[in-house]
Order: C-alpha cells, then sequence, then structure tokens
C-alpha cells in the first residue's frame, strides 16, 4: 500500500511516541499501527485494515473522517495565505470570522477569545490570565488553583500539574506548589455507597469549603474543571453538582475556568457543556472539536468582566506579555470556519444528542446485566463502561489483571477503537457525531462479544 517498507524500523528507530511505554515499545510488545485514511467513523490502516473508531481519534475528530469541505477550506487559504501572526492587531479573514463564530455560539457573558494550539496551552494561557487578573487587581497572595482528582488538563508543567491523575505527575516533580486538588464529582466511587446523589453533592461542597477554609479564599484564584470528568474516567457529574459549586466560587470570589477540550461544540449534545449543567465560568477552554482536529487549534474564551481587567492592566503596565507564533494560524482558522459550518449544516450537535442517547440504551441492553459491568454510564457522545469484580460491593479487579486493556484489545480484535482509560477498569466511548444506529448496535455487539470473551 505505502511505497516505504522501512517505516516500522525507522518509526522504533527514530520516533518518540507520546504517552507510550517506551521500553515495551523498544521490545516489540506494542504493535506499530500506520494509519493512512479515514472517512466517517471509520479508519483504516497500512494493511488495509479497517476500524470503526469509537474514540474519535483522542475524542476530537467530532465531525468525522475525510471531510471534503475542511480539506479544502484548508487547501485554499494555504494557497491564498499560509501564514500571517496576529500580534498588534493582524489578522486574517479567517481568523476573524471564527473568533465571531466562537462568541456566536459561547454563553452570553463571553466577551472575546485568544487562540493556541493545543489544549494543553490554551490551560497554561488561562493560569497566566488568572494570575495577571490577580496582579491587576491588586491581590497578589490570591494566586493557588483548584483542580479535581481525575480531572485532565494537559500535559505542560502547570497543565500537567492541574491535571489529577498521578501517572502526569510521577517523575516529573510535579505537581507545582500553586495547585491544589479537591475530591472528583465521582458518584458511582463514592466512600459511603449509602449516600443519596444530593448527599454526594454536599459532601463535595464540604470538601472544597473546607480546603478553602483552610488555604484562605485571600490566597485562591481559580477553580478549573471539566464539565463532565474527562480522561479520570468520563463521569457526567451528579445532578446538581457545578451550580452547588458555583455557589461556593462566587462566594469566595473565585473564578471558574470550564475545561471544554472535550465537550466544546457539541459532546455532549449541545454547543457548550457549561450550559449543559449550569456552569457560569470566567473562562472556556476549547479545542479539539474546534476544528475536529483538522489542525492543531485551541482557545481560551474569557467573559466581560474578565476581559475588562485585562484591558485595565495593559493601560497601567502596557502591551500583554503573552503570545505564541502560531495563535491564529490562518490554515488552523479556516479549518475552523469549515468545521463549525459543517456542525451547523448536517445538525451535528443534535445528532450528537440523539445517537447519544440511543448509543447507551444499546450499551445498557447489550451488557448492561453482566455481572462485572458495574456502571454504564454517558451523556451525548461521551460514554464509559465501567468493570467490577462484583457489582454489590464494586470491588476492583486485580490492577496486574488488566481488565480493561484486555477488552480494549479484544474490541479491536473485532474492529472496534475504544480507549482503556488511565485509572480504572473503565473503557471510553466518545465516537464521532455521524455515528449511525447500525454503527452504534454494531459497537454494543462486539462490545459483548469481547466481554464474553474475556470475562466469560
Ligand atoms: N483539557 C482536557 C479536558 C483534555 O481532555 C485535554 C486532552 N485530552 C487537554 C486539556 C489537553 O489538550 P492537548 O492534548 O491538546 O494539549
Amino acid at each position: 500500500m505505502l511505497k516505504n517498507d522501512h517505516l516500522d524500523e525507522w518509526d522504533r528507530e527514530n520516533f518518540f511516541h507520546p504517552s507510550t511505554h517506551l521500553a515495551e515499545f523498544a521490545r516489540g510488545n506494542i504493535p506499530q499501527r500506520v494509519v493512512t485514511g479515514g472517512k466517517n467513523c471509520h479508519i483504516e490502516d497500512r494493511d488495509g485494515n479497517r476500524f470503526l473508531d469509537a474514540f474519535s481519534g483522542l475524542y476530537c475528530v467530532n465531525v468525522g473522517y475525510g471531510r471534503q469541505e475542511i480539506a479544502d477550506a484548508i487547501a485554499t487559504q494555504a494557497h491564498q495565505l499560509a501564514y500571517y501572526h496576529s500580534y498588534v492587531g493582524h489578522g486574517t479573514e479567517a481568523s476573524i470570522t471564527l473568533a465571531k463564530m466562537i462568541l456566536d455560539r459561547a454563553p452570553d457573558h463571553m466577551s472575546k477569545v485568544y487562540f493556541g494550539l493545543s489544549g494543553s496551552d490554551a490551560n497554561e494561557t488561562n493560569i497566566k490570565l488568572v494570575w495577571y487578573y490577580n496582579n491587576v487587581l491588586d491581590r497578589p497572595k490570591k494566586k493557588k488553583i483548584i483542580s479535581r482528582w481525575r480531572g485532565y488538563h494537559g500535559s505542560g508543567l502547570m497543565t500537567g500539574s492541574l491535571t489529577g491523575l498521578k501517572l502526569f505527575h510521577n517523575k516529573f516533580d510535579l505537581p507545582l506548589s500553586q495547585v491544589i486538588h479537591t475530591e472528583a464529582p465521582y458518584y458511582y466511587r463514592r466512600d459511603n455507597l449509602d449516600q443519596s446523589e444530593a448527599e454526594f453533592v454536599a459532601h463535595c461542597v464540604n470538601a472544597l469549603e473546607e480546603l478553602i477554609d483552610r488555604e484562605g479564599a485571600d490566597t485562591i484564584a481559580a477553580f478549573i474543571g471539566e464539565p463532565a470528568l474527562g480522561t479520570g474516567g468520563l463521569v457526567p457529574p451528579p445532578e446538581g453538582y457545578w451550580p452547588a459549586i458555583q455557589a461556593v466560587l462566587d462566594k469566595n470570589d473565585i473564578l471558574l475556568i470550564a475545561d471544554e477540550v472535550v465537550t466544546g461544540f457539541g459532546r455532549l449534545g449541545t454547543m457548550f457543556g457549561s450550559e449543559h449543567y449550569g456552569m457560569k465560568p470566567d473562562i472556556i477552554t476549547i479545542a479539539k472539536g474546534l476544528t475536529s482536529a483538522y489542525a492543531p487549534l485551541s482557545g481560551s474564551i474569557v467573559s466581560e468582566k474578565f476581559w475588562k481587567v485585562l484591558e485595565e492592566g495593559t493601560d497601567k503596565i502596557g502591551p500583554i506579555g503573552h503570545g505564541w507564533t502560531y495563535s491564529a494560524h490562518p490554515i488552523a482558522a479556516a479549518a475552523g470556519v469549515a468545521n463549525l459550518k459543517l456542525i451547523d449544516e448536517l445538525k451535528l450537535v443534535q445528532n450528537a444528542s440523539e445517537i447519544g442517547a440511543y448509543f447507551k440504551k444499546a450499551l445498557n441492553e447489550a451488557i448492561g446485566e453482566h455481572i462485572n459491568v458495574g456502571d454504564v454510564r454517558g451523556d451525548g457522545l461521551l460514554c464509559a463502561v465501567e468493570f467490577v469484580q462484583d457489582r454489590d460491593s464494586r470491588t476492583y479487579f486485580e490492577a496486574d489483571k488488566k481488565v480493561s486493556y484486555a477488552l480494549n484489545a479484544a474490541l479491536l480484535n473485532r474492529g472496534v477503537i475504544s480507549r482503556a482509560m488511565p485509572e480504572g477498569d473503565i473503557l471510553g466511548f466518545a465516537p464521532p457525531f455521524c455515528l449511525t444506529q447500525k454503527e452504534a448496535d454494531e459497537i454494543a455487539a462486539k462490545l459483548q462479544d469481547s466481554i464474553a470473551e474475556v470475562l466469560g
């Protein structure tokens, strides 16, 4: 298929793969896959294998693979103007149009968008801006950031610290001292199984209040959270969680950053997760779904209240000293414009809502009663199945059994890509928004077969 038959060798000799067990890869124990093409919900590899990608790459190819409209927009922009920067008042038709399209879709109180390249750098930008904001307001002590255990916010120094998963801290000297973690709103894994959802929310709120009292509200700048936890286990929040958290933050003058890198632009069946769960953020992080990963692009959408302080800061201090060469890159912005148009034209947010509900029902029907299926959960097209040794006590399998990895491999053998999440025996599903009922049924049926093979 491909002309170059040295790819395996070159790959092993030269390519430092992210998030990979490097020694196992070098020993040849991790299969190499060279991906060559994709159409709608499927990808294809160099050996001609076709897979139904039920995780949209890294939950980012939201409109599906092979969209001609986006490819054309990228090509046209590359021919016309591949690059110009966006410093000191410069822009392009694509970047200015995209900023307007984003604000047209964002909650009403949002005001401006700062463009980056990845979810990680957008969150790094957010924390810098939050510190700047409190310095302009003459509150130099108010700098700590609260994040949740199991949250995922990126792999940079600050964002890796915000991420509440040990794997991303181990041996990297993280987390940095300005970051403090609080409880994850993970109702299924609550300590006290007798707790109602409302009691569990009260428990999370108490934990947050205690943390704020202990540290001092005058030292805490912001709280960052994904509307629904992503990499930490794909967990929608319990009913009433966000309004209750928001009330505590408002009372203590702590900003809220909604990390919508996964949920932004439709994954939960609404344009933003903030509106889905009743959050009123000061900053919203966007990335993946902004271009459906046809080009790297992210953004920080800031509220009018926040923006006013940034403006005031530049009057006092001078131009804002924060910029990336590739901010608002015209080719990525053109991809973003075409992507958001396509989402509207094909009513893909509505489809994510409808097919998401259908998919969850199909999963429940196919596997919901299995003795090792503890929880089938999700909103829109962000779903997970959590596996347990025992359903009543919710005991974990022994870690070395690596149940979710075995299930993930069994499913892959049947031509379906899921994701074994890094903590717990959790399989994640986040298919493209163009998923059909037939494909949803296929994933559910093949998962049923995979469970029968691995767990009996
Ligand atoms: N925030 C969230 C919620 C994410 O899921 C991710 C990536 N999975 C990031 C931030 C980081 O984005 P990136 O990998 O583009 O840096």
